[in-house]
Formats: structure tokens, sequence, C-alpha cells
């Protein structure tokens, strides 16, 4: 009956936030060679950089910091965790390590080398670098669905399956794992559908492949199969992420995005065999069995928090304010992909500075803009990230130009988000007169990160 989102929270303990003006911004962005990434935080006004390690803990989460048990091997807070992601995923072995990639190295490094294949949605780009430094290739298969940004199909971070039988059947004997990744990060934050998940699965059984799902984000996805996959209007958050779990031979979680924590992640499997094999080379890299890359404390938050993120009231607030957030400013004239995923809004900086070519970054154009008008800080999802240079040295640049806006769980309010679409009534007002951007040092690998650029 109301339209204003409230924050299902009271905020106990804040965090100042430095206002700055524009003229110090354009001090402070030109002092960062204009990559956001050089900023310092504190001159920062809305840090939308990333969703990963930037949630807010709530006061259960640091009552259990108090309480964790830190024994080197078989603390409670370990059996308090093993149990939590047993009774979520099903799986009987469960991997604590200190992120997500660790749980990927140790997977995708086991299962993969020379001549082995990995194919997924779409590979996010720390699962793409561990498949790929194991020696192994990983294909993007996602639906062709997902090439229209202005359908309302909702489901656009599924699989095309008709590309997973074709791959099947010209590559069988290669493949490592089919991996399902929900939500779909690199492809825009969109959701995969339960009966997409249940083809997948199908598919991998009939071939006798490993399926795993990379589970991220499994909650914020269970909500848009609850409001748009006709028959789970009446299960739970919870019930909905177990039975995709169900379909599943193991998972990998980050669980700096939904178990609400800054730090940690977990692998789980449903074999005991490659359950040891893995847990072998977690003791050689990550820490013993009951531990990983965790301290106590961080296992218990970690508990609470995969409870916590299924509350439904979180979850309402979660998905409707970001898409609150794209909504306003698509409406406002600002081109996103649509519709808005779960945890971040895309623009496409491309469309919006159409005058821009791509060798001239209209994406890191608009990150630049985003700092000078409102220090908001976003990132460049185009072809400063993704583009290579052919052998002439000329810019091959990438499928598109987007930035990024992903919203920390639980960290700003509806005012704060108010504040970020009003910079952006600024932003599309000024477009015509914006310009390129070159880059004038970079390193050879994910040159996004320390890249010095200048104004054109
Ligand atoms: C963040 C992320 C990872 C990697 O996790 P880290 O904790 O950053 O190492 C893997 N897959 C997806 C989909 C992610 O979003």
């Amino acid at each position: 009956m109301y339209k204003t989102i409230i924050e299902p929270f009271k905020i106990k303990s804040v965090e100042p936030i430095y206002m700055t003006t524009e003229a110090e911004r354009e001090e402070r962005i030109k002092a960062a060679h204009y990559n956001p990434f050089l900023l310092h935080s504190r001159d920062v006004i809305i840090d939308m950089l990333t969703d990963s390690g930037t949630s807010a803990m709530s006061a259960q989460q640091w009552a259990g910091i108090m309480v964790g048990d830190e024994s080197y091997a078989g603390a409670s807070s370990w059996e308090r965790l093993e149990y939590e992601i047993q009774d979520l995923t099903g799986f009987p072995y469960v991997l604590p390590t200190h992120q997500g990639r660790a749980a990927e190295r140790i997977l995708y490094g086991y299962l993969g080398g020379e001549g082995k294949l990995f194919i997924s949605n779409t590979h996010f780009d720390t699962t793409r670098a561990n498949i790929e430094f194991s020696g192994a290739n990983a294909i993007d298969i996602p639906t062709p669905l997902a090439k229209d940004h202005d359908s309302e199909y909702h489901f656009k971070g599924n699989m095309d399956l008709a590309a997973l039988e074709q791959t099947i059947a010209s590559t069988k004997d290669q493949i490592a794992a089919v991996i399902l990744t929900v939500t779909n990060n690199s492809g825009g934050g969109q959701p995969v559908s339960m009966s997409n998940a249940k083809e997948v699965a199908a598919i991998c059984k009939k071939h006798n492949l490993l399926f795993i799902i990379d589970c991220c984000r499994i909650a914020e996805n269970a909500y848009f199969i609850k409001h748009f996959e006709k028959g789970y209007e009446n299960h739970t958050y919870r019930e909905i992420a177990q039975q995709m779990f169900a379909l599943a031979d193991g998972c990998v979680m980050s669980a700096k995005k939904d178990a609400l924590v800054n730090m940690g992640g977990f692998l789980a499997l449903k074999d005991n065999a490659l359950a040891e094999a893995c847990t072998n080379l977690l003791i050689i890299t990550e820490g013993f069995a009951t531990y990983g890359g965790l301290s106590g404390r961080d296992m218990e938050a970690i508990a609470i928090g995969l409870r916590e993120i299924f509350d439904k009231d979180y979850l309402h607030y979660r998905i409707t304010s970001t898409r609150y957030l794209g909504e306003k400013i698509r409406n406002n004239g600002i081109p996103v992909l649509y519709p808005i995923g779960g945890h971040a809004v895309y623009v496409d900086a491309g469309l919006l500075y159409s005058h821009i070519p791509a060798h001239e970054y209209p994406g890191q154009a608009l990150v630049c803009e985003l700092y000078k008008k409102g220090g908001i800080r976003a990132v460049e999802i185009g072809s400063v990230m993704f583009g290579k240079y052919d052998d002439n040295h000329q810019l091959v640049p990438a499928s598109m130009e987007l930035v990024r806006l992903a919203i920390p769980r639980r960290v700003y309010t509806q005012s704060h988000i108010d504040y970020v679409v009003e910079v952006f009534d600024e932003i599309a007002k000024n477009a015509k007169n914006v310009k390129g951007i070159k880059i004038i040092k970079e390193p050879k690998f994910l040159r996004h990160f320390t890249a010095y650029f200048d104004l054109l």
C-alpha cells in the first residue's frame, strides 16, 4: 500500500561520510590518475565500487564475533558453520576457505589442467582466471535472450541449453564441470530460473558430468524465482535455494556476498572422494580442515549471515531498492541493462556517451564524471577492463561499455540512493559535453585496477 521502501533495520553504529566539493573532487580524481581504484575511500561519498565484503553486519553477527571459538581443531564455531552449510545446501562435505576464489582454486585447480574444459552461463573473472591458470579452458554460454537489453524477460542469467548440448556433443571427454553462476554476476547480476537449473542438472546427469553452483548470490536469486517464476509463490526463499542446491553436485561460495560478512568463503560437495582430494589441497594452502582460511569468529558470523540473508523483509528491501535506483535513473533517460538485477545497476555508457568511441573509453569517462559530480565511486566494465590489443596495438573493444553501480548490503539508506539519482540527473544534462579518456600507463594483466589515465 505504501511506496516508500523502508530499510528493515535500525542503525546502532555509524561511520562518517566526509563531504567534499566538486573542486576538491576534481583535484582528487586527477591525483588518482582518473582511476577510482586509486582514490582514498575517505574521499568517496557513496561507494558503489563493489558489493563484495562491504556488507554491514548485524548486532547478532557482532555478538557471534565475541563467542567465536579460536581452537585449532574441532572449534564449536566450525561445528556451527558446518551444520548451517549442510542444512542449507544438503551437501555433506564442507571446506571453509578465506574467500570465494580460494574455493575455486582448490576445486577447479584439481579438476582442471591442460585439455580440460569448463562450461558456464558466464564465468566470473576469478573463476575464469583460476580455470585458465590450471591450463584448462572456460566457455561462456549465456542465454541468447540476454542480448536484448530492453526486453522484460526476467531470467537473463540462464544458460543456453541448446549450446550446452552442442558443446557436450563435440567435447564431452574434456568437460571437467558445468558451473551455474547464480545470480549471473558478470552477466549483469541477472537471475537464473529454477527450470533452467533443472534442465542443466538433467543434461549433466544424462552425460554423467559434474554440476557445480557458484552460489554467491543464491538468496537474491531465490527472490526472483519466488516472484517471477510460476509455481514458487508459496515456497520460502530458503526452500527455493535448497531446491536449487538439491540439483547440483556441489557449490562454491564467496561469503562476502550473500553471507553478509566482510571476508570468507567455502566449498561444499556431495562426493566423498572429490571432497577428500580437495581437503588435501585445503590443508596445504588454506589451513586445517576445520577452519580453512578462517578464524573462529569469522565462521560464527558467516553461520549467522547465512540465516539472516533469507529473511523475507531483508530480501524484499534488497531487491526492490536496487530496482528503485535502476528504474529511477532509467526513467530520467539513463540507459541501463533491463530488467534490473539483484546486486547492482549496470549503466550503458556506450549509449549515454554515444559521441565517445570505444578507444576513448566512455565507461571510464562516466566513472570519472560520477566522482566529480557527486563523489560516487563506480567501476567500468567495458574496454578498460576487457579490451585487448591486436598485433598493430589497435584496441579490440569489449562487447559493451558498461558502468556498474554495485550496492553494498544494509549500508546505504533511501536518501543516499535518492542522492545518486539526483547526481545522475546532472550527468544526463551534461552528457554531450563529456570528453573521452586516454590510457597513459598500464600493466599487462587486469589493467583496470592500476592503470593511469588522462582527460582528452
Ligand atoms: C565475488 C565472486 C567470486 C569470487 O569470490 P571472492 O570472495 O572475491 O574471492 C566468485 N564468483 C562470483 C559470482 C563472485 O561474485
